[in-house]
C-alpha cells in the first residue's frame, strides 16, 4: 500500500493564483457575468485579504467562492484543491487532515461539502440509454457487531439499488447506487424489494431519463457470484465502506454512494469534473449537512419503528 509520506510527496503543487483561476473557469466558462444583472464587466477589488469582482453596471460585489461549497470556509484554496485531488483516492477524513494539516471537524466538513456537490452533480445527470439494473443488500454489519442490543435489533440491512449504462467495452458511462425507501416504511423483514420490481420502478422513476418510457432494461440477478461489471463495483463499494471507513451509517451512507459512484463515472476526468462542481451553485453549511433537514437525506429504512408508528408511512 502507498505511504501516507509517498501520498503527501506526491502532492501537486497549486499556488492560490492557479486554483483561483481554475475555479474562476468553473464558475464563468463563458467569461465573468455579474449574478445579479448578468453584465460582463467588472472591476477587481480587494477586501480584507480576499478578491472581490465589483459589476461596472450594478456595483454589486461577488467572490469566486460566492454561492458554491467553498462559500464561507477559511481554509486556503489550495488545501481544497489537494482535498480534490485526494477524493480520487476515497481516502478519509481521519487521514486527509493529516496529509493536507487541518483538523478533522474541517477536513470532514471539507469532504462533506464535496460529496454534496457530487450530490448536486449526480441529480442533474441521470442515467439514459440501455440501463442495467442490480438490487442489493447494504449490511451494517460494523454497526451491529458495535452497537448496544438494541441498535443491533433495530439496524436493518439497507436495500440499495445499483443501475448503470456501459459502453462497448463494459466501461461504466454512469454509474448510480441508491437506497431505496419502500412505501411500506417500516416493513424491512420483505427482503425481496430490493430487487423486486417495485424498487426497481422507484429507482427508473427517478434516475433514468423519461422514466418508465425508458424501453430497453436488464436486471441482474443478485449474489456474491455474479460477474457483471455493476456485481464487481457493488463488491467494490462495500470493501471501500468497511476498509477505509469501518462501514457507514444510514445517516450517510448515500453520500459516500454517491462519491463512489462519480468516481468509476468519471475516472480520468474526475478532478475537472469535481473542480466544475465546486464552481457552481452548490452552497450548503455545517449545519445543512449534520441537520435533520440536511440537502442529504436520513435514510429511513434500516429502522424498525416503535410499535405505535407501525402503521405510519416513512416520509
Ligand atoms: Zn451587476
Amino acid at each position: 500500500m502507498t505511504s501516507r509520506i509517498s501520498i503527501r510527496d506526491s502532492l501537486p503543487v497549486y499556488s492560490e493564483d492557479d486554483c483561483e483561476s481554475a475555479l474562476f473557469a468553473a464558475k464563468w466558462p463563458h467569461g465573468f457575468r455579474c449574478p445579479r444583472c448578468a453584465h460582463p464587466y467588472y472591476y477587481e477589488v480587494s477586501s480584507r485579504g480576499r478578491r472581490l469582482f465589483e459589476c461596472r453596471s450594478c456595483r454589486h460585489q461577488t467572490s469566486i467562492t460566492a454561492g458554491t461549497v467553498l462559500e464561507g470556509s477559511r481554509t486556503p484554496l489550495t488545501k481544497w484543491f489537494h482535498a480534490m485531488y485526494l477524493m480520487q483516492l476515497g481516502i478519509s477524513a481521519k487521514l486527509l487532515a493529516e496529509l493536507i494539516q487541518v483538523t478533522y471537524k474541517t477536513a470532514w466538513l471539507i469532504n462533506h461539502k464535496l460529496r454534496h456537490a457530487i450530490g448536486q452533480w449526480d441529480r442533474d445527470r441521470p442515467l439514459e440509454g440501455a440501463v442495467q439494473l442490480l438490487g442489493e443488500y447494504y449490511g451494517y454489519e460494523y454497526h451491529r457487531h458495535l452497537g448496544s442490543s438494541n441498535a443491533q435489533q433495530t439496524l436493518k440491512p439497507q436495500p440499495i439499488v445499483v443501475g448503470a449504462t456501459l459502453d462497448e467495452s463494459d466501461q461504466f458511462v454512469h454509474l448510480k447506487m441508491k437506497a431505496v425507501d419502500g412505501p411500506e416504511g417500516n416493513d424491512t423483514t420483505r427482503r425481496g424489494v430490493a430487487d423486486g420490481e417495485e424498487a426497481a420502478e422507484r429507482f427508473v422513476q427517478r434516475h433514468v431519463a423519461g422514466g418508465l418510457a425508458a424501453g430497453h432494461m436488464k436486471k441482474l440477478e443478485p449474489g456474491h457470484r455474479g460477474r457483471s461489471p455493476l456485481h464487481f463495483a457493488w463488491r467494490e463499494a462495500v470493501k471501500w465502506l468497511s476498509w477505509t471507513f469501518g462501514g457507514i451509517g444510514p445517516k450517510h451512507l448515500q453520500a459516500y454512494l454517491n462519491e463512489f459512484c462519480f468516481r468509476l463515472t468519471c475516472r480520468g476526468a474526475l478532478l475537472a469534473e469535481l473542480i466544475g462542481c465546486c464552481g457552481t451553485r452548490n452552497r450548503i453549511t455545517y449545519r445543512g449537512l449534520v441537520g435533520p433537514r440536511s440537502g442529504i437525506r436520513p435514510l429511513k429504512w434500516g429502522y424498525r419503528r416503535p410499535a405505535q408508528q407501525q402503521d405510519r408511512r416513512a416520509v
